[in-house]
């Protein structure tokens, strides 16, 4: 079968991962501050925290947020589930605001609609690469005084209005599943501007561990003192890991580009497609697409998917509104909550599109497609 996503690992990758392993450092080790530092540059300098997944940089960057009981979180449902699961897991209330029907990136007004003095995030989610409008939902943060959080799992390496993701909220969070446009297998890392904010995402990393003894509440122990003043979890990337992170992120470029030449290829092939509309694009973003999201219409989403699936070809869904869930529905959300995630949720289906993919699989798919919906 023929992925939607999948890594792109060369020989490169394989011995940057080999020299940690015959080394001294399997966990912690140099190999964790060098790729942060140069995770960074792609952030715009706003300095990261690695951590084991996207969705270990969620809990990190809410913990980090103070997000907790009685607070509420504005996020938008299109996304993975694990965009409010952690804020919720934290005791916090979600409150799901509805997404623009063309980009389905969380809408401003309606992210302004819901937020009350109880608000403590508004959590943006970069949908297939394309970033969200930060300068509005910024001006929305700020309004209820919360802290603007992006779930940029899907846009490493994009921009908007020339500005580098990692550095358009107050944190942003990042994954390198193998799906995602760079990869350390499981993975994830937070950026944050202020240095208050990015200590305690660093801390909660490693079990809320003070270290520094001018930080201690109990100094005079000796040399092996350490205290934990807020609980935190083992969110630690290994040296492994952090190796093969770097050694991606040396391609990340590469993987930009194959990405962008894909889609334009996939914009002109599709474009006269009937039934079916390709992705929006804002002309101030510059996009580094993670899917590639067609809306398949006349109610043939699933009978495109079934039929793609039978040939071969990997679709995927992305992706079920969050509060569908049992476990949302069950705290007492329903259906029709956010009628544009809705609809674009039964439309969405995602094409193949990953650096390896090449232009005659590519020709495959649209091939397959066209046939089955002229
Ligand atoms: C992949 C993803 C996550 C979770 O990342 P993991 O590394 O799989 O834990 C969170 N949010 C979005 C939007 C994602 O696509």
């Amino acid at each position: 079968m023929l992925p939607y996503g999948r890594q792109s690992i060369d020989e490169s990758d394989i011995e940057a991962v080999t020299e940690v392993l015959r080394g001294e450092f399997l966990t912690t080790g140099p190999a964790v501050a060098a790729f942060e530092s140069e995770l960074s540059r792609h952030t715009g300098g706003v300095p990261c925290v690695a951590v084991t997944s996207g969705t270990a940089a969620l809990h990190v960057a809410y913990a980090a947020a103070g997000v907790g009981a009685g607070d509420e979180v504005v996020t938008s449902p299109l996304t993975f589930v694990a965009t409010a699961a952690t804020a919720a897991l934290l005791g916090a209330t979600v409150r799901f605001a509805d997404v623009q029907p063309d980009t389905g990136n969380l809408d401003p007004g309606a992210a302004a609609a819901l937020v009350t003095p109880r608000t403590k995030a508004v959590t943006a989610v970069d949908y297939a690469g394309h970033p969200a409008d930060y300068d509005e939902l910024r001006a929305v943060a700020d309004s209820a005084g919360a802290v603007l959080i992006a779930d940029s799992a899907h846009s490493l390496g994009a921009a908007y209005k020339d500005r580098p993701v990692g550095s358009l909220a107050d944190l942003t969070t990042f994954s390198f599943f193998p799906t995602k446009t760079v990869t350390t297998a499981e993975g994830g890392a937070v950026a944050a501007a202020d240095p208050a904010c990015h200590a305690r995402a660093a801390r909660f990393r490693n079990h809320g561990l003070v270290r520094e003894p001018g930080e201690q509440r109990d100094p005079g122990h000796g040399g092996w003192h350490q205290e934990v003043h807020a609980f935190g979890l083992n969110y630690r990337l290994p040296d492994v890991l952090c190796a093969l992170g770097i050694s991606q992120l040396r391609r990340l470029p590469r993987f930009s580009a194959r990405r962008t030449e894909l889609v334009a290829r996939y914009d002109a092939l599709l474009r006269d497609v009937p039934g079916l509309t390709t992705p929006a694009r804002r002309a101030y973003v510059t996009p580094n697409w993670h899917l590639y999201p067609v809306r398949v219409h006349d109610g043939r989403r699933r009978e495109v998917y079934d039929r793609m699936r039978a040939a071969g070809i990997g679709v995927q869904v992305n992706y079920i509104p969050a509060y569908w869930h049992p476990v949302f529905e069950d705290l007492g959300y329903r259906r029709g909550l956010c009628p544009e995630a809705e609809s674009y949720y039964a439309e969405e289906l995602s094409l193949p599109l990953f650096a390896d993919l090449t232009d005659a699989q590519q020709d495959h798919v649209v091939e397959t497609l066209t046939a089955i919906l002229r």
